[in-house]
């Protein structure tokens, strides 16, 4: 499963930001040729410098854009306030917009070093820093954050997976990938030694339950370079063919884990055809993998709830009269539609013996659409809850 993942710095304006989003999310025709139809979030922030694109610099048609793309599920991550929102009174004031109109967003990354942000080293950020003048943590959680990215990034392609660093040597480059490598063992040294900064490095694992410094809960997640050069290396559109490589993709297929992936796509050399030749070529390739079935590409929120919805089933198996049947237990959302199962587990599979004679239930009560599916390169059948494609808005 990947989710790109990018900070929007340096989008120059709405035209750059949608094309971007039509070319990775539709099959239209956009100025890098036919779109690749594929699932692929962006982010936004709200007070920045007048040259960049964000909520507040852009004008009506961009407001209601973003507004679109969030309700639709491909603008789903905030990247911090802005680097000019200095103050609770600016998060207030970009939370009451978004609220007004019926805007969610669960994700949160830091950006740059934004006083907003929540990472108090690298980010610098007092975002979570009870009695600072930036503090807005009660109020963002409040409005329904729950994932958080403070600055942690492995080189390892594919999280949730025993971490293998054996990908990140490359013979063509052996001094700086070696160095990339080193770091990267480095860092997961430290974490089993108890450093609390490179934490997550330890057990490779794309989600973590903690607390901000104000005691608010949530999911930390990290993200994934794999690039040799390091993990400030090509994060960036304009040389994402040189991340999003074959030997990328055969590796996170093989591995067989999750990635979130950082980039910046709005750091390009041309507005009028935002990506280049081997960056279009990159993306068609990851949209090969996803419709023959071996990369799930969706947003980071889709990718994070799904990983979290995982982690917090419970489910065990009895045979009755219809063959076997699977009581698993998850979470309620509340919705206007009643009381729902878990959003989230959508695309969630087991493998059966006979998925014709297999039914579920989700906490009690039947699941009447369950998806069976042919054996896969194991050779086993299995069964799945429907993965549903977001809708890209009309434009
Ligand atoms: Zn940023």
């Amino acid at each position: 499963m990947l989710a790109i993942c990018s900070d929007l710095d340096e989008t120059a304006d709405r035209r750059v930001y949608l094309e971007i989003m039509r070319f990775l999310n539709t099959t239209e025709t956009t100025a890098m040729g036919p779109g690749v139809g594929l699932e692929v979030g962006n982010s936004i922030y709200f007070d920045m410098p007048p040259e960049q694109f964000a909520y507040w610099n852009t004008d009506d048609a961009g407001r209601e854009m973003v507004r679109a793309l969030i309700r639709s599920g491909h603008i789903d991550c905030l990247h911090s306030y802005g680097d000019l929102a200095t103050t609770r009174q600016h998060a207030i004031r970009a939370l009451d917009e978004l609220d007004r109109n019926n805007c969610k967003l669960e994700v949160w990354i830091d950006h740059g070093t934004a006083a907003t942000n929540f990472d108090s080293t690298i980010m610098q950020g007092h975002g979570d820093e009870i009695g600072h003048e930036a503090y807005h943590a009660d109020l963002t959680i409040g409005y329904g954050i729950k994932y958080v990215w403070r600055a942690r990034v492995s080189s390892i392609t594919g999280q949730d997976i025993p971490g293998n660093l054996n990908g990140i040597l490359n013979w063509k480059h052996p001094v700086k990938s070696g160095r990339t490598l080193f770091k990267e063992a480095a860092k997961r040294k430290l974490a089993r030694k108890g450093n609390h900064k490179y934490a997550m490095h330890g057990p490779n694992e794309t989600l973590c339950p903690t607390v901000l410094r104000d005691k608010s809960p949530i999911y930390e997640f990290m993200r994934c370079n794999p690039h040799w050069g390091g993990v400030t290396s090509c994060e960036q559109g304009r040389h994402i063919g040189e991340v999003l490589t074959s030997n990328m993709l055969d590796r996170l297929v093989e591995q067989g884990g999750t990635c979130v992936l950082y980039t910046h796509l709005g750091k390009i050399d041309d507005p009028n055809i935002p990506f280049n030749k081997a960056a279009v070529e990159a993306f068609r390739r990851l949209g090969e993998a996803f419709r023959g079935g071996s990369i799930l590409v969706t947003t980071t929120r889709r990718l994070l709830g799904y990983r979290r919805a995982v982690r917090e089933i419970t489910f065990n198996t009895t045979c009755d009269e219809k063959g076997l049947c699977i009581n698993l237990n998850t979470r309620v959302d509340e919705s206007h539609l009643g009381k729902l199962p878990d959003v989230d587990l959508s695309g969630l599979t087991f493998y059966v013996p006979t998925p014709e004679e297999t039914h579920l239930k989700i906490n009690g009560q039947d699941f009447l659409s369950l998806k069976v599916n042919e054996p896969d390169y194991t050779g086993r059948p299995s069964v799945s809850l429907p993965w549903i494609r977001l809708q890209f808005p009309e434009s």
